[in-house]
């Protein structure tokens, strides 16, 4: 459809994409009736960042995104699409009739099921164990982070680096329990992922790969020094240690669940909408309803959920497009989209943090506070420059494919391309990242590779190869 004078458009979520097709919709000159349904409290912000938030690289209002034409329902939540009467019901009672609806909802984190997470009614998270996905998330991450503090990050992806090298550079002594068999698995091979390792150990971040976490092991909140009755210690519960499957105790005033995340598709499922893992779109973001369309984290195109940032806001491109005419051809075709990190590191904190690089890592010793402020002070190992990280496509190689690989142990740096049937197929560039450009744009255009050396990919005019 594409939208008249004053028609209603109803979105759902203000986060990154929500917040994108407002500001489209916008700058095309739409002059549609346009309402966005914010569960968060928050202006809308660049999620991509909260790590550095969390870091204190960033004040939060630093990575405030720029608001488009709509009138806002912040901290309201949408609850039911009645699509028979094309309205959404909200927990504060209103109801926004539509002629347009665009879920926007994002995705949840997953919670795995580690003993001690919940208690068997359920209810809420024990006190210091935190999910990282939102800014409040952020934000008490950020109070209860404070120098010394003994945190477990779980899970070694994107978030779970995010996060820790956030919270190292808080002065926290981290412990990041990974149980693949390297970092980043999705986007890195083993190489790379070694050498982020040794990264974030620079930081005073404790690795542990190919290492469970059976549960949590919490105790009754105290007020003022005394346990609650017991009727209220059900319900508050603070975290002091985490158990790992070999049976090893971490103690831990803070834990950051980073299990990856899981589109949120319940409005869309109770609605009746064609759900997969994700909201089901076709190329112009439409569901099977022709009213409603998904774009971001909760949209599932062509089998393929993202859960990344920039094909989150080319669909919300796409889709503001499609909703003002453009040409009458516009389509979403997939986005090959680049992972970017960059860990920054920061002398200042890293001498206050166990320096633990090595077989015997110190939390798993149970060393005293006091030992490891010692030997963090006789050890701490000096930072390495800021690490960069961009990684696309499928960086393990097949029989056929051709590769070429850079590394530099003493710079620290990682290069390499997979070159299949003639295109690229993946790559990873860590620690340096001139030639990140250059590879985007060839790798966005899937053109076939001109005859031109293919260490020329990796490699500035005049570079010298190792
Ligand atoms: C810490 C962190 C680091 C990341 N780093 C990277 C990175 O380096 N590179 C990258 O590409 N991506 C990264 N991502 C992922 C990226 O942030 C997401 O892909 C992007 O935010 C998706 O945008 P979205 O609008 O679909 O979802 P979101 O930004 O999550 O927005 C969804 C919004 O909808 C709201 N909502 C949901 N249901 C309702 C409802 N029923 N009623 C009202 N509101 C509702 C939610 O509260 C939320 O505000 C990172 C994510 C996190 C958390």
């Amino acid at each position: 459809m594409t939208l008249r004078e004053c028609e209603r458009v109803v979105v759902i979520g203000g986060g990154m994409a929500g917040a994108r097709l407002v500001q489209q919709l916008g700058a095309a000159g739409a002059h549609a009736d346009v309402t966005v349904v914010g569960e968060e409290p928050h202006a809308p912000y660049n999620r991509v960042l909260l790590a550095d938030v969390l870091a204190g690289q960033y004040e939060p209002d630093v990575i405030t995104l720029p608001a488009g034409p709509a009138r806002r329902l912040p901290g309201v939540r949408a609850v039911r699409v009645d699509r028979a009467c094309r309205r959404v019901v909200c927990d504060d009672g209103s109801v926004l009739p539509y002629e347009a609806l665009v879920l926007a909802t994002g995705a949840n984190p997953v919670l795995p099921p580690l003993r001690g997470l919940f208690t068997p009614e359920g209810g809420e998270l024990p006190d210091g164990v935190r999910a990282f996905r939102t800014m409040d998330d952020c934000l008490a991450l950020r109070r209860e982070a404070e120098p010394g503090t003994q945190a477990v990050v779980v899970g070694g992806g994107l978030l779970g680096v995010s996060a820790a090298r956030a919270l190292a550079r808080r002065g926290a002594q981290v412990v990041l329990a990974h149980q693949g068999e390297r970092l980043m698995e999705r986007q890195l091979d083993a190489g790379s992922a070694a050498l982020l390792r040794l990264h974030l150990e620079d930081l005073g971040v404790e690795v542990h790969t190919e290492c469970r976490v059976r549960g949590l092991l919490t105790q009754p909140r105290r007020a003022g020094g005394v346990a609650r009755s017991a009727g209220a210690a059900a319900e508050s519960r603070v975290v002091r240690a985490v158990e790992l499957a070999d049976g090893c105790i971490l103690d831990a005033g803070l834990v950051v669940v980073a299990c990856g995340v899981r589109p949120r598709t319940g409005l869309a499922g109770a609605a009746g909408l064609a759900v997969s893992r994700g909201i089901v779109v076709d190329d112009e973001l439409r569901t099977d309803d022709p009213h409603v369309y998904a774009i971001g984290d909760c949209a599932e195109h062509d089998g393929v959920l993202y859960g990344l940032a920039d094909p989150a806001q080319e669909q919300a491109d796409v889709l503001a497009r499609v909703l003002t005419g453009g040409t009458g051809t516009e389509r979403y075709r997939g986005t090959r989209a680049l992972t970017r990190l960059t860990l920054a590191g920061d002398p200042a904190t890293t001498a206050t943090t166990a320096g633990t690089r090595g077989p015997a890592p110190a939390r798993l010793r149970a060393e005293t506070q006091t030992e490891a402020k010692v030997r963090a002070e006789d050890e701490a190992p000096a930072a390495r420059d800021p690490l960069d990280l961009a990684a696309f496509g499928d960086p393990l190689p097949r029989p056929d494919d051709d590769v070429v690989h850079l590394a530099d142990a003493t710079r620290g740096t990682y290069r390499k391309v997979v070159v299949r049937d003639g295109r690229l197929a993946g790559g990873i560039l860590l620690g340096d990242l001139t030639q990140v450009g250059a590879l985007a744009r060839t790798w966005e255009s899937d053109e076939p590779l001109t005859s031109e050396p293919l260490h020329h990919l990796l490699t500035r005019d005049g570079e010298a190869l190792l």
